[in-house]
């Protein structure tokens, strides 16, 4: 996977953007990663403002191939986010937070796969169904069978039980 680098030092003062592209191959990675397949657009913006640097990043696209909770059918998850961070110098390598990224004096450019990563995987929606996104309604043929493979569940006798009723 190729690493998506952006300068963070010997940039003039001001605003440095750059753009990367997201695709299915981007998560292939990663192991263990919710989100498989998509189409994503990072637009990172560093800026310089005397002895300050500010790091925004938004990513833009669509998860692909996520699973309905509802009907079990593949869904799309459109998502729009925007992350910021303030870049410090640390003496030594440091673990970056949700607000911060530590890098070495000497360092002149960052890697943000892990960044993207984490973002995308964030946005993904506590409960995926159909109709909590734009894209309508559950598959209803899905839903029946399902509904209907629940009520059968329900009615099975516990087989315990079954060996009690023939001892009365
Ligand atoms: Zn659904």
């Amino acid at each position: 996977m190729p690493k998506h680098w952006i300068r963070i030092a010997g940039l003039k003062e001001g605003e440095h953007g750059q753009e990367f592209e997201i695709k299915d191959k981007f998560f292939q990675a990663y192991e263990y990663s919710d989100v498989k397949t998509g189409n994503f657009i990072v637009n990172t913006l560093v800026v310089i403002r005397g002895l300050d640097r500010k790091l925004t990043i938004n990513i833009e696209g669509i998860i692909t191939n996520l699973l309905c909770d509802n009907c079990a059918r593949k869904l799309e998850w459109p998502i729009s986010i925007i992350s910021n961070f303030v870049i410090k110098e640390s003496e030594k390598e440091m673990e970056s937070t949700d607000e911060v990224i530590y890098v070495l004096a000497n360092q002149h450019q960052l890697i943000i796969n892990q960044l993207i990563f984490e973002m995308i995987n964030l946005a993904i929606p506590s409960k995926r169904a159909h109709n909590k996104s734009e894209e309508g309604e559950c598959d209803k043929e899905m839903l029946e069978l399902m509904e209907k493979y629940a009520t059968n569940k329900k009615q099975e006798i516990d087989p315990r039980w079954e060996g009690l009723n023939k001892l009365k």
